[in-house]
């Protein structure tokens, strides 16, 4: 794959506000392509398959990895998560900046991959605020919550190993403030 500083990786943990600053971004820059990921979770009510994943089993998920077409692929809080390689090439053979909202092992493992690639770590205002925003979001069991909590303080302390680390204080700020990285 050519051109890839227009592979943009935003990582950050579960409750930071990756996903409403994604749709702030795409609303922004109608260049930006969002890859849609493939995942062994259950849908939360409301999500729809290809639209917010490609929801599939443990089987077909493993069978991907056999066959070479994930970008990258991590474990995250039991469940695998993973970027489709064949629709991300497609975005940027078109001439798309794509877009992963991805988790920090698969970050890193781009990142490795394609260092020309530019990464961004998403930052909570406050630890607190993030505990509540994970809690709050009152679509996982106590189980999933701890994993996710755990999880949240490992990648935080991960956070000067990208390119950029920002601070969510406000969506939109934060969104302006990506953009104008990947336009520059
Ligand atoms: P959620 O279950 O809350 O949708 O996502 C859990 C975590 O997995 C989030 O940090 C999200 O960014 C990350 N994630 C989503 N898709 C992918 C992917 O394709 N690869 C990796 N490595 N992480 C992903």
């Amino acid at each position: 794959m050519k051109n890839l500083q227009k592979l943009i990786i935003l990582t950050g943990p579960s409750g930071v506000g990756k996903g409403t600053v994604v749709k702030e971004i795409l609303r922004k820059d109608k260049n930006i392509w969002l890859s849609i990921s493939a995942t062994t979770r259950k849908p939360r009510e409301g999500e729809k398959e290809g639209e917010n994943y490609y929801f599939l089993n443990q089987e077909k998920f493993t069978e991907m990895i056999e066959q070479n077409l994930f970008l990258e692929w991590a474990k995250f809080a039991g469940n695998y998560y993973g970027t489709p390689l064949s629709s991300v090439k497609e975005r940027i053979k078109k001439g798309f900046t794509v877009l992963l909202e991805i988790e920090v092992e698969g970050a890193k493992q781009i990142k490795e991959q394609f260092p020309e690639s530019l990464s961004i770590f998403l930052l909570p205002p406050d630890k607190v605020e993030l505990e509540r925003r994970i809690r709050n979001r009152g679509t996982e069991k106590e189980e999933a919550i701890q994993k996710r909590l755990f999880r949240a303080n490992y990648e935080i302390s991960l956070s000067n190993q990208f390119d950029f680390e920002l601070t969510n204080h406000n969506v939109d700020e934060t969104a302006k403030k990506i953009v104008k990285l990947i336009q520059t």
